[in-house]
This record gives C-alpha cells, sequence and structure tokens, in this order.
C-alpha cells in the first residue's frame, strides 16, 4: 500500500502540519512518497522520496496547474492513497484531484479503526465508519488528529517534477492578513473556556471571573462563539487560534477533534463536565464530574479565600 503525501506549504514556509501526514501514513503502514510545490530549501526532513516542484513556477496557491502536477506524480508512482492536510489548500485540491481520477474521496479523517476511515459527522455530533470501494482514494486529515512522534528528521531524496505550465485558468494574487486580533490566546499562560455546557451568555461571566481569578484569559468553544454569547477574537479551535497555556481549563466543552486540535498542547488541562464519558477526558489531565456551573462558583469562592 502506497501513500502519496501532499506537503503544506505557505509564504516561502513548510507548515509543520505537514508532519502529520507522515504520522498518517504509519497509522495505514504505507510506503510513503511526499509532494512538495516550494523550494528545495523548505524540503520536509524525511528519510524518503519527495518529488518537488518549484513554486518560482507554478505559484504557492494555483488548484489548476498543481492539480496537474498532482496527476502527474500519481501517474508515475501509481499510490492507493493521495493524503491531504484537511486545510484550505486540501479542500482546494483534493476533490479536483479526485474528480480527475474517478476516486473516492474521504474527507476530514480523524481515525483509522478496522481499517476504514472514521470522519465526524451531523456537526461533529457523531462519527462514521467509511469504507471507499475506489481502487485509489483521495483522503484528507484533520489537522491535529494524527501527531507526529518526536522532531521530524531525515534528509529527503528530491526529485524534480515538472509539467508544461501553459496558461492557467486561475491567477493566485495573493493572501490577506486576517484582521487584528483583540486578544492573543497563544501568548497566555492561563485560558479558562467556556462551552455549550455553561448553558446560556449571563453564565459565561463566571467563567470569565475564573479567567480573571486566576491571572489569564477567557476563551470559548465554537457553538459559544457562533451563539454569540463570546467574541470570535477567543474562539480556540482549528477554525479559531491554536494555543498552548500553562493551564487550560475547559468548562462544559464536549472535546470535539476541532476544538482539540486547538489546545492539545497545553501544559495541564482540567475539564469540567458533567459526562464522565465526555471525549475531553481523553486529553484533560484532570476531569472533575460536576456541573459547571455549581463547580465554578465554588472554586472562585475557595480561590477568594
Ligand atoms: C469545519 C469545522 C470547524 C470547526 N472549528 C471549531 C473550532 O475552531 N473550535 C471549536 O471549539 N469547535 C469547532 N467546530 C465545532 C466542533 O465540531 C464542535 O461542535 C464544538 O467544539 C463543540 O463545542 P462544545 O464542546 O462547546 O459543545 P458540545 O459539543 O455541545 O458539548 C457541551 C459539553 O458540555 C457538557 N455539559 C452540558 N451541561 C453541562 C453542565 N451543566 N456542567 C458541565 N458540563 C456540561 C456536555 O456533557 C458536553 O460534553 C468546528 C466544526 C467544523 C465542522
Amino acid at each position: 500500500m502506497k501513500a502519496l503525501l501532499i506537503c503544506e506549504y505557505r509564504q516561502g514556509k513548510l507548515l509543520e502540519s505537514t508532519y502529520e501526514l507522515l504520522a498518517f501514513a504509519d497509522v495505514l503502514a504505507a510506503e510513503r512518497v511526499m509532494l512538495l510545490v516550494g523550494t528545495e530549501a523548505a524540503a520536509p526532513k524525511f528519510d524518503g522520496k519527495v518529488y518537488l516542484a518549484d513554486s518560482g513556477v507554478y505559484g504557492e496557491f494555483n488548484p489548476d496547474l498543481h492539480k496537474r502536477l498532482f496527476l502527474d506524480v500519481v501517474q508515475k508512482e501509481h499510490p492507493d492513497y493521495i493524503v491531504f492536510i484537511h486545510s484550505p489548500y486540501g479542500w482546494d485540491l483534493a476533490p479536483r484531484v479526485a474528480a480527475a481520477l474517478k476516486a473516492a474521496q474521504v474527507s476530514e479523517i480523524i481515525g483509522v479503526k478496522e481499517g476504514k476511515f472514521e470522519v465526524p459527522s451531523c456537526n461533529a455530533k457523531l462519527r462514521r465508519l467509511v469504507s471507499p470501494r475506489s481502487a485509489q482514494v483521495v483522503l484528507t486529515i484533520q489537522a491535529g488528529a494524527f501527531s507526529p512522534q518526536g522532531k521530524p528528521a531525515g534528509t529527503p531524496q528530491i526529485e524534480q517534477v515538472s509539467i508544461e505550465a501553459g496558461s492557467s485558468r486561475v491567477e493566485f494574487i495573493g493572501y490577506e492578513a486576517a484582521e487584528k486580533k483583540e486578544v492573543d490566546l497563544a501568548k497566555a499562560e492561563v485560558i479558562v473556556s467556556a462551552g455549550r455546557g455553561v448553558g446560556k451568555k449571563e453564565n459565561v461571566e463566571v467563567i470569565a471571573a475564573l479567567a480573571r481569578a486566576l491571572g489569564g484569559e477567557l476563551g470559548a468553544t465554537r457553538p459559544v462563539v457562533d451563539a454569540g454569547w463570546v467574541e470570535h477574537t477567543r474562539q480556540v479551535g482549528s477554525s479559531g487560534q491554536t494555543v498552548s497555556p500553562k493551564l487550560y481549563v475547559a468548562c462544559g466543552i464536549s472535546g470535539a477533534i476541532q476544538h482539540i486540535a486547538g489546545m492539545k498542547k497545553s501544559g495541564f488541562i482540567v475539564a469540567i463536565n458533567k459526562d464522565k464519558d465526555a471525549p475531553i477526558g481523553e486529553v484533560a489531565d484532570v476531569l472533575v464530574v460536576a456541573d459547571v456551573m455549581q463547580f465554578i462558583p465554588a472554586l472562585l469562592a475557595r480561590l477568594k479565600k
């Protein structure tokens, strides 16, 4: 079984998420071949073959040309799996490649069980096991779901790849910086985050009070932000901020993979949840099984003493 892993490269740099592709291929016990549209200096640290297409010629983000490059390498390598990160780059390119190959696509994989791919469904409330039927399959993996073991190491065997660039139907204009964040949660040493389990907007103040008492910042899950209980700049997760405070307190948070992806590198994680089987327990150092709106006021009273 062979996996062609598509590297993530942006603004002249290889993104760390590239190494999650290697970790995923290890889970599949697949032979690994990588493909980077970038520069040789940014090639991944990996003892194996890396196809390199020059981003000076093909651009950093040109789905039209990149698709043609990928198909060229697919012709050479005949991989069983073509694997992308579930990122804006992967979202754009994976379906183009799958359609061109008439291959099945499985998106947003968070695990592999019994030889099947585990993906979230119903807004991540449920998980499905999926088994594609086509011989070649295009996959996207959720960032944060497959952690590399140890530091990346190795020397790639670079093989240049080129195609007749010709005219492209896509022109890459440039990157646009996101609006400036009011709060930079990435710098906070303590974050206390509110999840849907806090119940209502008025209760968020209790969570914010604990954040203040611990000298930290308030964070939140996406549903809490979507409901307008907390501003978007405080969202933690794959579509919010990635944080690594010394202490992370998760209040009424289930532990969906998209949230975990943003906070699992925290030094010490305390979760308060009334469900002892909540998935947040898998990453928490301490899981307090309690009603958050009873536990936090009691904790605040203790801290005041
Ligand atoms: C493309 C995409 C991107 C996403 N990006 C993000 C992201 O960046 N960040 C993010 O957070 N989510 C993100 N999500 C949403 C994510 O899938 C989950 O839906 C979300 O994280 C769940 O938030 P929650 O834990 O607050 O709510 P829920 O999943 O509803 O969990 C609430 C938890 O509170 C507990 N609870 C209920 N009442 C109490 C109580 N009284 N006391 C104690 N515990 C209680 C429950 O047992 C439950 O575990 C994304 C989803 C998609 C599809």
